[in-house]
């Protein structure tokens, strides 16, 4: 079965002996805890890595050590020095209606979060957005980024490499062709800083959220621009990538994938949903989102959109670390005739549905209640479907909680305003 580490450990093919020599050889040190994958199956090796460390410490992971993922995978592909797993509970918002260009129909989002409240106020924007018809979604841009950095002698210098790289753009992009066959490079960019060269690389990697592809294709290319122009490479990402770190210029080029989502909810509904109304809504969004993300030099102007970014990437398994990416959130309020318009604007959702981790099993289940497990037909549309429904999801939470912050505001106004409170 499925690395189920549990069952082994009531094994009795386990060699006791063996195991007991490991974990002696594991405290002098003549053996590292990284090296166990070499004496031993990834299961054992992950359990008596467990067991070594029970010891150090003087406790008991039994809780740890239960678990359903296929060691032999994660072990190998996602995790080194594994001990087992943490378990994050799922829930699910839903049923979410969507009108995407990728994603139709209804969804039902998992959500992997300890976060109490966070999962019940998805669902309430999900009925919302579900009674006004379904969110239009799109996918704006898509372009996976990796931007290394030279080193050139003098200014001159380095505007030459710059020149040199965006006249033989095509002659690179047939480079990282040879390193990838769905990855595309689409486009080059390249940033002086006095005698730094940032070249700014972009690629389609279809269903691939696509940091390994694009890195592989970029050290390639970066060979290619040393050899022809002198520069020195000095990293092979120079942090204008710029990857996972809050930075402006994913969320103006943006990077991954670009998506904006939006909902259009009349007076009617926005006064049954969420018990307020519209001017409310507006200037909750103005003064919060917009005034007070400006004044505190925010990168992203939203409500909580990085709680639903990192719980759907926590359970499609997508790499957490880009929840930072998804933080840059603006959330935008127009007043309508009927009600208001509500839209979020997602520049930069680094997502796949083939590679990283959205081959566990448990996180591929996730992928696969959204119907997106695996490569798309054709290949990109799977990601880009997956990009939507999270945007989906974003809007879903924003709404609901700026309608509860909106609601908490009318009620306490009206508490004053009926017990007489001059204002
Ligand atoms: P990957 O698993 O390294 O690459 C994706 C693989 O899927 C490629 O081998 C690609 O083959 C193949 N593939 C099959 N069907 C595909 C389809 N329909 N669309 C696209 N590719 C398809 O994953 P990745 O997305 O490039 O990288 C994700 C991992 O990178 C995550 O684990 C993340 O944590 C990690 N990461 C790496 C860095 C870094 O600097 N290296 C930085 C941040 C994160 P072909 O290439 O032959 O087409």
């Amino acid at each position: 079965m499925a690395g189920d580490d549990g069952h082994r450990n009531a094994d009795n093919s386990r060699d006791h002996a063996k195991e007991a020599e490991i974990q002696a050889k594991l405290r002098d040190g003549s053996i590292k805890i990284y090296e166990l994958e070499k004496q031993l199956p990834p299961v054992d090796a992950v359990r008596v890595r467990r067991e070594f460390i029970e010891q150090e410490t003087g406790t008991t992971l039994e809780n740890i050590g239960i678990f359903s993922i296929d060691v032999d995978r994660a072990a190998t592909r996602n995790c080194e020095n594994m001990i087992g797993t943490v378990q994050v509970p799922v829930g699910v918002a839903g049923p979410l209606t969507i009108d995407g260009e990728y994603a139709k129909g209804s969804f039902w989002l998992p959500l992997a979060t300890t976060e109490g409240a966070l999962v019940a106020s998805v669902n309430r924007g999900a009925g919302a957005i579900t009674k006004a018809g379904g969110a239009q979604v799109r996918v704006l841009h898509d372009g996976m980024t990796r931007a290394p950095v030279f080193a050139a002698e003098n200014i001159v210098h380095a505007k030459e490499i710059a020149d040199w790289a965006k006249v033989h753009t095509n002659d690179l992009a047939a480079i990282a062709k040879t390193t990838t066959t769905h990855g595309t490079m689409t486009g080059l960019m390249p940033f002086i800083a006095g005698t730094s060269v940032f070249v700014r690389l972009e690629f389609d990697t279809k269903d691939a959220m696509g940091m390994n592809m694009v890195t592989i294709a970029s050290a390639k290319i970066a060979d290619e621009i040393v050899k022809a122009t002198g520069a020195r490479l000095i990293a092979l990402s120079g942090n204008m990538c710029s990857d996972k770190k809050p930075a402006a210029i994913n969320g103006i080029l943006g990077r991954g994938r670009s998506v904006v989502a939006g909902i259009a909810l009349s007076h009617d509904l926005i006064e049954k949903v969420f018990k307020t109304d519209a001017q409310t809504m507006i200037e909750v969004n103005y003064r919060k989102n917009l005034v007070g993300s400006a004044r505190a030099g925010a990168m992203g102007f939203n409500a909580h959109a990085a709680n639903i970014v990192a719980a759907l990437f926590i359970a499609c398994g997508q790499d957490a670390a880009h929840a930072i990416d998804g933080s840059t959130c603006m959330t935008t309020i127009d007043a309508t005739e009927s009600g208001v318009y509500v839209a979020v604007t997602l520049p930069s959702l680094p997502v796949g549905t083939v590679g990283g981790g959205t081959g566990v099993d448990t996180q591929n289940e996730c992928l696969k209640i959204l119907g997106v497990a695996g490569g798309g037909t054709p290949p990109g549309t799977n990601a880009k479907k997956l990009a939507e429904i999270i945007g989906a999801g974003v809007l879903a939470g924003e709404l609901s909680l700026i309608g509860a912050l909106a609601a908490q505001h009318l009620a306490r106004a009206h508490q004053e305003l009926g017990r007489g409170v001059k204002r």
